[in-house]
């Protein structure tokens, strides 16, 4: 297989756009010259308006996981209590990055069901310095209530630190409106960027907590950050060709319109889960609170009676195709299918199509049809 032509249907690294790649070969610039400055000032305009916030913003050379770490390590000390919420692989790893800084007080759900609000609100009725939420658990593919913990964090004056690793960019975050503290994406997945840099918003109280707290993390000082984007600079040498890179993909973010952008996410991901439905799968996450929904950029389905998802993953593979399997515990028992970034309804057919011919060829389904009918209605309203 010429890895050419692979189409990259997993939760990221996604797709990423020619003059995007065009632009990463540029020749090397000063990163404390003038032209890197205005362009660290265009990526932060229009992250702001991905991220819905006045609040600052500060680009980290480090994948989605350095920012979730710099968003825990640089608020949180030994003494204070993270209330951190565990439906999936990514909450868990909060939940391990909150252990190595202060004191955990977890609500560890099954992994793809859905939080009770009550639950969460005893938890932080308890105390808590902050309260971590994944908006979007990739690994499971359930959307949390991010607005709604938002107000409850505002209840008991925690801190709401809130991953967005697979919504900023591809579907509705209001990060003033619900008040997130600190929100965290990473370059490779809505945004449809090459993977390696990570963007941060940051609240007055969080630089509050910060100025209160007197050990830092040095690479992942969020202070030293703000400091140098006062500036229009980072603090060390950043990833400059990544820069290129995310410049031009915020570039094709900001031509679309963020929302045109979400709708198209929002029907990519419906039309997968309608084709599903069609074929007789079932979608994976347990949704027993109104508030949370299945996720608009990934889907995860239930591997069918006396298939493993592995092996459906490998089928498409050799369509080429990358779909994902199930992490930790999981894998096997669920496969899953990205939508997000600059995925078009012509990939999402013929992923749908490739499907629909595994699923007819291992006597999952026994006729061709019903799978990519059922997509291209409902991507057809696009
Ligand atoms: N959070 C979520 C929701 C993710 O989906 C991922 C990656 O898949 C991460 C965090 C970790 O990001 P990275 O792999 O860029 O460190």
């Amino acid at each position: 297989m010429d890895l050419e032509d692979t189409l990259l249907m997993m939760p990221g690294p996604v797709p990423v756009a020619p003059r995007v790649l065009r632009a990463m070969s540029k020749p090397m610039i000063n990163h404390r010259g003038a032209e890197f400055s205005a362009m660290f000032d265009d990526c932060r305009e229009i992250l702001a308006d991905v991220f819905q916030t006045k609040n600052d913003i500060f680009i980290l050379s480090g994948s989605g996981t350095a920012a979730m770490e710099a968003a825990v390590g640089c608020t949180v000390g030994k003494d204070d209590v993270v209330v951190a919420l565990e439906n999936g692989k990514f909450g868990e790893r909060f939940k391990d990055i909150a252990a190595r800084y202060g004191k955990v007080n977890a609500l560890e759900n099954e992994w793809g069901h859905s939080f009770n609000l009550e639950e969460v609100e005893k938890k932080l009725e308890e105390g808590a310095k902050a309260i971590t939420l994944v908006h979007n658990e990739t690994s499971v593919g359930i959307q949390n209530p991010a607005e709604e913990i938002g107000k409850l964090a505002k209840k008991y004056d925690a801190l709401f630190i809130m991953d967005g690793v697979t919504t900023l960019g591809g579907d509705t975050v209001k990060v003033d409106d619900w008040g997130v503290d600190i929100a965290v994406v990473g370059s490779q997945k809505c945004l449809a960027a090459p993977p390696g840099l990570s963007m941060i918003s940051v609240s007055e109280k969080a630089l509050e907590a910060m100025n209160e707290k007197d050990a830092l993390p040095y690479y992942l000082d969020l202070k030293a950050h703000k400091k140098s984007a006062d500036k229009s600079q980072t603090p060390y040498t950043p990833g400059v060709p990544l820069f290129f890179g995310l410049q031009e993909a915020l570039h094709i973010v900001k031509e679309e319109g963020m929302e045109a952008r979400i709708k198209r996410h929002a029907t990519g991901a419906k039309a997968i889960r309608t084709a599903a439905d069609a074929m007789g799968l079932e979608m994976f996450p347990q949704l027993n609170d109104e508030h949370s929904h299945y996720s608009n950029t990934v889907s995860a389905m239930k591997a069918p009676e006396g298939v493993s998802g592995n092996d459906i993953k490998k089928d498409l593979m050799a369509k080429g195709i990358t779909i994902a399997g199930g992490q930790a515990h999981l894998s096997g028992k669920i496969f899953r299918i990205g939508s997000m970034g600059n995925v078009q309804p012509k990939d999402i057919m013929l992923t749908i199509q490739e499907l629909e011919m595994t699923l007819v060829k291992r006597g999952v389904v026994s006729e061709f049809g019903a799978g990519v009918e059922a997509a291209a209605e409902v991507l057809n309203t696009l």
